[in-house]
């Protein structure tokens, strides 16, 4: 744990207009800043820096949080390591780091580096022929082996571990770095022999894993470090450290490690390869930082042809443009390189056939084309495809291309496109309205499911309302003490925020929303920063507390107690709220 005085302290250093100014361009207006922002793609501007309560929210996505959050976001960071990166920019001496897990990350950081080298080192050595000459096979020039850290692990049990250990890695940290095990009789040894080897690197460039492929005949042919404390296979995307440097916002997306090398060598340097079997909604959140296109360069397997319709799936809620390579008759891009060299690449890469394209050539296969039912079937679902994803230019490209092939009219195709669209404008129209009938900042309230309806949505406003009156004036808790416990908040997010508000008010620690930010999960940080900034203008006054906590409690009456209120005493209460509710807008008229 890092001491409160000192985040405070690196808080109070920090200007976090500033700090958020140095990834996007931020405009005054009036006392906060706004401009376009960096974690969704947007023409007009709808994040909002507040200089007053250090936080930051975006209108369009919903991030929001303190300069911490913003860090941790926007580099891909934890928690601690945030606080490090805003304290060197504030030229604040480190925190101590008491923390024992903070302290065994850096040490198994420090380890894997000395791993890699040592790698790198053997491969050099005289033990390493084998190795040079199974890269030198792969057609790796020097500079990539370099460029990469590749190496080779030893063929031997002691090796790497004996170095390791004369470096003064205690046997704990050795284990926690996965390159090392523990026999049945409790003997360390190499996890990795044999194997000409692939350091794994986060975003920051530092070693977390390792990949191995066997020399000998030892199987499995490859194997990979365990995840550890430094390593999740979820959350890595191999190459990525080298490709945010590229110039290219155009990023290519391969299977294997060795795609991703092959296609660098041949100055393709935005290729990145997902780490495990399958993509994860946390890696197309890390592309979606750096990537504008990502262009899908899988195996032409089934396996392959299987990962890019997920990976489609995946990319369809990101910001990020995605396009298909279809290698013709090589298997992978590494292949593909070798045999026809980088010229021939760059072309494919050119003519990479967008989403449209591979799901009409997915249609394709499905029907018979030979007889008139599949051709019906077919014009049916890309008529349905083109009226769902395609601009109006594409809309009359592809109707151009139908019509030709298929020899149907152009006008008809078109006529029938518009048809489906305006059935599909007629359901979206609906929806719009059904969300406009819930108002206002209403419909942007997710309630737990089983609550729901007008009281539910009434009492979740009243418990925002309160959540935000604390954080800008914290001497209101007084008042709430007591009236309402975590427990009665319906958004978990804002259940765990009051919990911890309580928590800090008896341990008597501050509860602005940057002391928050190392105990809330992020989640919550976003929704607190959210109700900030929707209360920005507000002094909320005691009467305001009063009329949220009634609110509550009749919410709570009618869904828990009702049944254990007289009629009259029920009706009572519904009137002194009225009653005060009307007061209130009497006031606002005046
Ligand atoms: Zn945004």
């Amino acid at each position: 744990m890092i001491p409160q005085t000192y985040i405070q302290e690196l808080i109070a250093r920090t200007n976090i207009e500033e700090l958020i100014g140095s990834y996007t361009q931020l405009k005054r207006a009036g006392r906060t800043y706004k401009g376009l922002c960096p974690f969704h793609s947007e023409r007009t501007p709808s994040f909002v820096v507040y200089p007053d309560n250090q936080s930051f929210y975006c209108f369009g996505c919903g991030a929001g949080g303190d300069a911490i959050t913003f860090v941790k976001k926007i580099n891909n960071l934890d928690y601690v390591e945030s606080v490090k990166f805003l304290a060197s920019r504030a030229g604040m001496k480190l925190p101590e780091e008491d923390d024992a897990q903070g302290r065994l990350r850096s040490r198994v950081n420090a380890l894997n580096r000395d791993a890699a080298r040592f790698y790198f080192e053997r491969m050099n050595s005289e033990k390493g022929v084998q190795a040079r000459k199974y890269w030198r096979g792969r057609g790796l020039s020097d500079a990539t082996i370099r460029r990469f850290g590749l190496g080779y692990a030893p063929d031997s049990f002691r090796e790497t571990f004996v170095h390791l250990k004369s470096k003064g890695y205690t046997e704990e940290e050795l284990l926690a770095s996965g390159i090392v095990k523990k026999s049945e009789k409790g003997n360390l040894y190499d996890v990795f022999r044999n194997r000409v080897m692939i350091p794994i690197f986060d975003v920051r460039g530092n070693v977390i894993a390792f990949g191995g492929r066997n020399l000998g005949d030892e199987k499995p042919k490859y194997i990979n470090s365990p995840e550890t404390l430094v390593y999740k296979k979820s959350h890595t995307i191999f190459a990525l450290n080298l490709a945010k440097k590229s110039a290219s916002k155009r990023y290519i997306l391969c299977e294997g490690y060795l795609d991703v090398i092959s296609l660098h060598q041949a100055g393709f340097d935005t290729a990145v390869a997902a780490c495990g079997t399958a993509l994860t909604a946390e890696q197309v959140r890390m592309l979606s930082d750096y990537a504008e296109e990502v262009v899908l360069c899988y195996d032409s397997d089934e396996a392959g042809q299987k990962a890019t319709s997920r990976a489609m799936e995946l990319f369809e809620s990101s910001t990020v443009k995605v396009t298909v390579l279809t290698l013709p008759n090589e298997k992978d891009p590494d292949e593909f390189i070798k045999r026809r060299g980088a010229a021939a690449f760059e072309q494919l890469l050119e003519g990479a056939g967008n989403t449209l394209e591979y799901k009409m050539a997915k249609f394709r296969e499905k029907y018979d084309l030979r007889q008139p039912d599949g051709q019906v079937n077919y014009l049916k679902d890309c008529i349905e495809l083109l009226a769902l994803a395609a601009t109006p230019t594409e809309q009359d490209v592809y109707a151009g291309r139908l019509s030709k092939e298929f020899g149907v009219e152009k006008r008809n195709i078109l006529a029938q496109l518009e048809n489906v669209s305006r059935i599909n404008g007629r359901r979206r129209q609906r929806q719009i309205q059904r969300d406009l009938l819930k108002e206002g900042a209403a419909a942007s309230i997710r309630l737990p499911v089983g609550i729901s309806g007008e009281q539910a949505l009434g009492v979740a406003m009243a418990q925002q309302q309160l959540v935000a009156a604390l954080l800008k004036q914290p001497e209101l808790l007084a008042q709430v003490k007591g009236k309402v416990a975590p427990d009665d908040f319906l958004q978990p997010e804002l259940k765990e925020a009051f919990a911890l508000i309580l928590q800090r008010e008896q341990d008597e620690l501050p509860f602005d929303l940057p002391t928050l930010s190392g105990e809330l999960s992020e989640a919550s940080m976003a929704q607190l920063s959210k109700i900030l900034a929707q209360n920005y203008e507000m002094t909320f006054a005691q009467e305001d507390i009063q009329l949220y906590l009634d609110r509550i409690q009749a919410g709570q009456t009618t869904s828990k107690a009702a049944a254990e209120m007289q009629p009259d005493q029920l009706a009572e209460y519904f009137e002194r709220i009225k009653k005060r509710k009307q007061t209130i807008e009497l006031s606002e008229q005046e």
